[in-house]
């Protein structure tokens, strides 16, 4: 009779922290991931990072707070920082060898596996709001250049000019990268965007946004505008979004092989991400993830000396980081 008392308020309490889960929503955001330095950056400019990622922080959790859905938290929080000039994304992207700007961004939803992306994009100024589009109002995954912009048109985007894009620290790292004749992303400039968000309803959506590398040529395009490289979410397992030297990210297919862990080998979200980054390690690859689970356990792991990175979470728990 004991024993079938202990069994039953055994079966009762489990039951109760099943259904009563501590954390009720949670967002992770990347800036970027590369060779960082408290010396190399000044204390004013440290100040200038933390406070944009503090604000789309900000943005995102009260879309959270008030029970918007994950896809609106991801895209106004990375809508933020792609406006930021700081980051490699949106205002802030990097220039091509020609002198010109091409951005990629992708977004993922968990619950369907719906996903819209766009690549070698010149003339929208948020890159992440056209994919959503792509993956609502299109029977396509991912559209690129110029037949992104037709679609953006007709879904009554306002197109903009790239000079828009032009400020004066990215033109002087195309300038340094041309003397020396190389193609530089993460290992040493910084800034790519990306956010994973779950919401009340135990939605979890990722998104990534980009201008790639300073100096990349050929109509080259990274890991960031690909579902399973840069960016991937699946409500079963959780949502990740990559920064790094985009070549290797997509020929580990990154974002994807985290999910496979954790659905087939059960590793739990830390473990299967610092797995991911030891195999990017080994290839010779540098760059950054975050992820974040359907209980709100988050991961930003990394193998360059910093990477720009936050989180926030419905018990008001929050970090903000920028150094190992
Ligand atoms: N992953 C991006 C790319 O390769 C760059 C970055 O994250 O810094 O285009």
């Amino acid at each position: 009779m004991k024993s079938i008392l202990v069994l039953f308020l055994f079966i009762l309490l489990s039951q109760i922290s099943y259904s009563q889960p501590g954390i009720k929503y949670a967002m992770v955001i990347h800036g970027g991931a590369g060779v960082m330095s408290k010396k190399s950056m000044t204390a004013e400019l440290q100040k200038e990072y933390i406070s944009v990622l503090d604000h789309a922080l900000q943005v995102g959790d009260s879309v959270l707070k008030s029970g918007g859905d994950c896809m609106d938290a991801v895209v106004k929080t990375i809508m933020v920082m792609e406006d930021s000039p700081l980051f490699n994304a949106g205002k802030g992207a990097v220039f091509t060898h020609e002198g010109t700007v091409e951005l990629d961004a992708s977004l993922m939803e968990g619950k369907t596996l719906g996903a819209g992306a766009v690549a070698g994009i010149t003339d929208i100024r948020n890159p992440i709001l056209l994919a959503r589009t792509v993956m609502e109002k299109s029977e396509h995954v991912l559209l690129t250049g110029k037949g992104a912009s037709q679609f953006a048109v007709e879904q009554g985007f306002k197109l903009v000019p790239n000079s828009y894009f032009y400020t004066d620290k990215r033109y002087q790292q195309l300038q340094e990268l041309l003397k020396k004749e190389r193609v530089s992303g993460t290992n040493d400039k910084h800034g790519t965007v990306g956010c994973v968000a779950l919401d009340r309803d135990g939605n979890i959506a990722a998104g990534t946004s980009t201008g790639g590398m300073t100096n990349k040529k050929y109509g080259r395009i990274g890991d960031s505008p690909i579902i399973g490289a840069g960016t991937y979410a699946n409500n079963a397992t959780g949502g990740f979004s990559c920064t790094g030297h985009g070549e290797y990210y997509i020929r580990l297919g990154f974002a994807r092989d985290i999910s496979a862990m954790m659905e087939y080998q059960k590793l739990d979200i830390q473990k299967a991400c610092q797995a991911e980054i030891s195999k990017l390690t080994q290839l010779g690859g540098t760059g950054g993830v975050i992820g974040l689970d359907k209980s709100g356990n988050i991961a930003m792991e990394f193998n360059t000396s910093g990477m720009f990175r936050g989180f926030i979470k419905s018990n008001g728990e929050k970090q903000i980081g920028i150094f190992k």
